[in-house]
């Protein structure tokens, strides 16, 4: 909290672990305000969580110990907020938004308890190019002018507060710094409205309501897809663009890896990570990794795109909670510029597992496992955060919402996994089972699901051809299939089930190997465009329709070993290479025959992965 205004003041009456309660002295105070607790000189910054009547609780993000009864609390008047503006994307935030990169330069590893950083560097200077003119008539969420950030043409925005219609009275172009104005605006009843580069804004509002409210700008609902990459995701499970998505597992399923793959790799302009109650050995490792790696997509570093929220689980848990909000907030702030943006958070289990101690200490009446009631609207306030929206200008942004959830002991029976099956339209589970065969992404084909097909029909209709969904439902029905046939084997043996069951089986793992399983480590199986997704599907739907009658198991299972082989081949080769026509050349010519066998010996040799 900066050294600014006090509008209420209190005196401590109760302190217990991170919640503290307050009798106001003076003044008036709101519900997530932000307050100070002080002790001696010391600041400990807080939010009021209750106010009841003149007794006010609130959680304190901080270390409280000293804190004392009669100790001096302070409110500010304003809402816990996010600091906004071009300088956000390449850093590294707790989950107050204090830059941590800043604090272990300044301070060591740990923000000393009380002392806060700036969120955006104040002093920086960006060249503003102004958009609109002197005497130009804007609406709420017009752009006024952007500065470059990255590859980001940052966008500054007419406020909310400007409605409908206000007048430009001025207008920068040339260098601004964050707190500069770069527009004087005039709303018909000759209010001024003064539009700084950068802004705040309250984290636990989302931030696009005020614009829908006020101006043109309004919701759609989902209707592309967001390109990940993963096959199990794009052509099976595919999560819309401003669409929601969890991805449930128990520990070491993959629930990371997949999530920073996704954030690697998906086609998008920003990226949020929030790294949520996380070990923090852990978490610095992804981020490790993450800083040095290249931008698929633009050449830079991956990082230059990209924001961090994180809160590990050895700090406050009360920052914890409100990581979430600014990690949404941050999104929803891009995504009003008409720009493409990704949260990731990981894992939505300790986010709740922090509000479900807030609200023990709180005393709250509790629900199921000892979390609040409000569990499940607090989950379906997150992600109703996603979606898409138009702006004044015509240009669409999205902020897609994927989260991962960590149940304890792994069972999905437990009330975050629940409630959050209840919020949101793609559900991609990952299963031990799959996990401990090394089937990565271990996804379980039969267990996840995604309710974007709909949605997202006109445009497979236009880019992937009107049958679409109904050949993924073919090849879903193959790995049922398979499943059933696989569950008859366990109890009959191979040789117990028909022969069309046996080949069923195998067509089922062919599906299995060569589209739900990805390679994360080899340069062109990593990532897949969703044009190559739509040929890989070809490929196997004509292999296993021109697969000849097998006269034995060995037969069978020779022919889709050399299948196998061909098609992970072709998912190994660049798009127009040499290779890459050669396997399939194979592939058209061994689809429809069967090698025969070779009496006492191995049949024809298939060609290894390269
Ligand atoms: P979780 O977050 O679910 O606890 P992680 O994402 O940390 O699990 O994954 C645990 C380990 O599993 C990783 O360290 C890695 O060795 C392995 N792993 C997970 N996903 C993949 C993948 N797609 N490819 C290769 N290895 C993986
Ligand atoms: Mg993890």
């Amino acid at each position: 909290m900066r050294e600014d205004t006090v509008t209420a003041t209190g005196a401590v009456l109760r302190a217990t672990e991170s919640l503290v309660t307050a009798r106001l002295e003076s003044g008036v105070v709101r519900k997530n305000e932000e307050a100070a607790v002080r002790i001696g000189d010391l600041r400990l910054r807080a939010e009021v969580l209750r106010v009841r009547a003149d007794t006010i609780t609130l959680q304190v993000f901080e270390d409280t110990s000293g804190v004392q009864v009669g100790s001096p609390v302070e409110f500010t008047g304003r809402l816990l907020s996010a600091t906004l503006g071009p300088g956000l994307l390449g850093r590294i935030y707790d989950g107050l938004q204090n830059p941590l990169r800043d604090i272990a330069r300044i301070h060591g590893h740990a923000l000393p308890r009380g002392s806060e950083l700036p969120a955006l560097d104040e002093a920086r200077s960006w060249l503003f190019r102004a958009e609109v003119s002197e005497g130009q008539s804007v609406q709420s969420g017009a752009r006024l002018g952007t500065v470059l950030e990255g590859h980001v043409s940052h966008c500054v925005l007419a406020p909310a507060a400007v409605g409908r219609e206000a007048m430009v009275r001025r207008i920068v172009s040339g260098p601004v710094r964050l707190w500069d104005e770069v527009a004087l605006l005039e709303t018909p009843a000759r209010a001024q409205i003064s539009v700084p580069l950068g802004r705040r804004w309250p984290m636990r509002d989302p931030y696009g309501n005020a614009f829908f409210e006020s101006g043109p700008a309004s919701r759609l609902l989902p209707h592309e897809p967001l390109d990940t990459g993963m096959r199990v995701i794009d052509t099976f499970f595919p999560i819309a663009r401003g669409g929601t998505a969890c991805i449930p597992g128990p520990f070491g399923a993959g629930k990371t890896v997949l999530q920073s793959l996704i954030a690697r790799h998906s086609v998008v302009d920003v990226v949020v990570i929030v790294a949520c109650g996380e070990r923090a050995g852990e978490v610095v490792e992804t981020l490790a990794a993450f800083e040095s790696l290249p931008d698929p997509r633009t050449g830079g570093r991956l990082m230059d795109r990209t924001v961090i929220v994180c809160n590990t689980s050895s700090m406050p848990v009360a920052a914890r909670e409100t990581s979430m909000h600014l990690g949404l907030t941050i999104g929803e702030y891009y995504r009003q510029m008409g720009l493409q943006v990704l949260m990731l958070a990981d894992s939505t289990s300790r986010w709740a597992q922090a509000l479900r101690e807030i609200s023990g200490l709180m005393e709250e009446i509790p629900g199921e496992e000892a979390y609040p009631p409000y569990l499940d609207s607090n989950i379906r306030s997150l992600y109703d955060r996603a979606g898409v929206l138009s702006t004044p200008e015509g240009a669409q942004g999205s902020l897609t919402l994927i989260g991962t959830v960590s149940p304890a002991g792994g069972s999905f029976e437990e009330p975050v996994t629940q409630a959050t099956l209840g919020t949101v339209r793609c559900f991609l589970g990952l299963s031990a089972d799959r996990a401990h065969r090394r089937a990565y992404p271990a996804l379980d084909p039969l267990l996840s699901w995604s309710r974007y097909f709909d949605l997202l029909q006109p445009w497979f209709a236009e880019h992937a051809g009107l049958d679409w969904p109904d050949r993924v439902d073919a090849m879903m029905q193959r790995l049922r299939r398979g499943h059933e046939a696989a569950d008859l084997m366990r109890v009959a043996g191979e040789d117990g089930v028909t022969l069309d069951d046996f080949a069923a089986w195998l067509g089922a793992n062919l599906v299995d190997r060569v589209m739900l399983q990805q390679d994360a480590f080899d340069p062109v199986d990593a990532s897949v465009p969703r044009q190559r997704q739509v040929v890989l599907l070809g490929l196997v739907e004509d292999a296993l329709a021109r697969c000849p009658a097998f006269p034995d198991r060995e037969t069978a299972h020779r022919h889709f070993d050399r299948l196998e082989s061909l098609l992970r081949n072709w998912n190994l080769s660049p798009d127009g290479s040499p290779d890459q026509a050669r396997w399939r050349r194979e592939l058209e010519e061994t689809a429809g025959r069967a090698t025969e066998p070779v009496p006492g010996g191995e049949g024809e040799a298939a060609p290894g992965p390269q």
